[in-house]
């Protein structure tokens, strides 16, 4: 099903999950009525021949007892009666059948009505040759005759006689009477279940098995109804999501786990996008901020340098050349970082001295921010040597710096630590006393265009640039990092690289 849509998205060319259910339950439906179809056709007609034949021979057992009792007629009858067979009891004579001594049931479709002497005789023998039993079956279609008077009844039907296919079963037992007498017992049943019966069962079977069919399919309607539903509403409001509608709450009330799982995630997803999209607006209008004053700086003191006289002075064109220098800096910031998301920025490696940098970096720092009241307090290890890239660690320590600078409040002292740490790293520390950074603001400061005063101030704070672009180029060099903060009290930013 594939169907294109406004927003570009297709559904690929595969089977919804109702189908799917559909075909799975078909499959099982398939299997089981197979099952019981082939238990019914093979396993039923063995059974009952197994049946018969117990039968059979229990009816053969009590036959033989009373075989040579006074009212031995009669009891041959209640046995036929009682285990549906035919009966005949033939007593043997030097070895031969001999005459018939009693004789029930077998009249109509019965086999033993039927047979000739001689066919008795055959089977008699292969009896005796089996060690005293002998089974086989007959299968032929027989007439039947209705009595005269039903035929009168009857009279509009030119042939009244009923033809009906026969499958019997006839066993002969070897016995002996009670007195030592050897008797031959002959008995004979309906092979198949009764005609009615075993009707009655395939009619209940194919109940059984509609019924089976219509509870597989109202199954999988249900099934499918409880699994699909919930995933097509998620759907529905991830493309209305991707539409650009950032208030959807993808929470589900009544469903499964992995549903609510799902749904979990999208709510986060969701979250993280109007975020990003909040803070990007913020950049968009920080940075127009940010670029609109210095041009306007520049703008401003070169019209008065061009139209006032005596204005061309050495002063107002360093402030041009400042405010160029701002903005050019602003745009490299915005350069490097997208260079870092795209990940095309590769790191020139070399070995050096951290706390040579440190040293040089606080000594510098002190000499500019001095007149202004900082004081920059230096404690590190004589030498750290590391592998990294020295330019792009030193701007860490700039941005950091600078930050600390920006942010130090009315403490105007700023500590710069570099130490070993036990396990062999190089930790650095820009540590100041000003505002500090509150604890719900900590995990966000590291992203991009993220800044804590949303309220823009331009002389102390930056684009919310620099920390990203801190975060980047320290994740480049597999560096651990991170910032220890108290509101009020100030903030220990810090990174360590291993030791070489
Ligand atoms: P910005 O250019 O705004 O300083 P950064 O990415 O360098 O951007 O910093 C992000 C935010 O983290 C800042 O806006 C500031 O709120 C907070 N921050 C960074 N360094 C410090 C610090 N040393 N003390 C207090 N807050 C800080």
């Amino acid at each position: 099903m594939r169907r294109p849509r406004r927003d570009g998205i297709t559904s690929q060319k595969t089977y919804g999950i109702r189908w799917m259910l559909f075909a799975y339950l078909a499959v099982f439906c398939g299997v089981i009525l197979l099952l019981i179809w082939s238990s019914q056709s093979l396993l039923l007609n063995k059974l009952y021949s197994r049946i018969m034949l117990s039968r059979m021979d229990a009816a053969a057992g009590e036959l033989a007892e009373i075989s040579d009792a006074q009212d031995a007629q009669w009891g041959a009858k209640v046995i036929s009666m009682n285990y549906q067979i035919g009966v005949a009891v033939f007593e043997v004579t030097d070895d031969e059948l001999g005459s018939r001594l009693l004789w029930a049931g077998g009249e109509g479709g019965s086999v033993l009505s039927r047979l000739t002497n001689a066919e008795y005789a055959a089977l008699f023998a292969s009896a005796k040759e089996n060690g005293g039993s002998e089974t086989r079956t007959y299968s032929d279609q027989v007439s039947f005759t209705p009595p005269i008077e039903e035929e009168k009844t009857h009279t509009s039907m030119p042939d009244s006689s009923i033809k009906a296919d026969m499958h019997r079963m006839v066993r002969v037992r070897l016995a002996e009477a009670p007195s030592g007498k050897p008797v031959a017992i002959f008995l004979d049943a309906a092979l198949m279940p009764m005609g009615s019966a075993a009707g009655a069962l395939q009619a209940e079977i194919l109940i059984l098995s509609l019924a089976l069919v219509v509870g597989a399919l109202c199954l999988a309607w249900v099934m499918s109804r409880r699994i699909v539903a919930p995933i097509s509403r998620l759907t529905e409001k991830a493309r209305r999501l991707a539409g650009g509608h950032g208030d959807i709450s993808f929470a589900e009330k009544e469903s499964y786990r992995e549903i609510g799982e799902l749904s979990a995630t999208l709510d986060y997803a969701a979250a993280e996008l109007s975020k990003v999209d909040r803070l990007q607006k913020e950049l968009i209008a920080n940075i127009s901020h940010d670029l609109r004053t210095p041009l306007t700086m520049i703008i401003g003191y070169g019209e008065i340098m061009r139209d006032i006289e005596g204005e061309n002075k050495p002063e107002n064109v360093q402030v041009i050349i400042d405010e160029a220098k701002r903005l050019s800096s602003l745009v490299n910031d915005l350069l490097q970082l997208s260079r870092y998301q795209a990940g095309c920025e590769e790191l020139s490696l070399s070995a050096y001295d951290l706390a040579d940098d440190l040293r040089e970096t606080s000594t510098r720092y002190a000499r500019m921010l001095g007149g202004q009241g900082f004081s920059f307090v230096l404690r590190a290890e004589e030498a750290l040597p590391i592998r990294a890239d020295r330019a792009r660690i030193l701007q860490v320590i700039y941005n950091l710096i600078n930050n600390a600078v920006n942010y130090a409040g009315n403490s105007r002292e700023i500590t710069v630590v570099g130490s070993r740490t036990q396990d062999g790293y190089a930790r650095v520390e820009i540590v100041d006393q000003g505002e500090g950074i509150a604890p719900e603001h900590l995990p966000d400061i590291w992203q991009r265009y993220y800044k804590v005063d949303a309220q823009h101030k331009r002389s102390v704070v930056g684009s919310g640039l620099g920390l990203s672009i801190v975060r980047g180029i320290l994740e480049l060099h597999h560096a651990r990092y991170g910032v220890e903060s108290k509101l009020g009290e100030g903030s220990c930013f810090w990174f360590e690289l291993p030791i070489s």
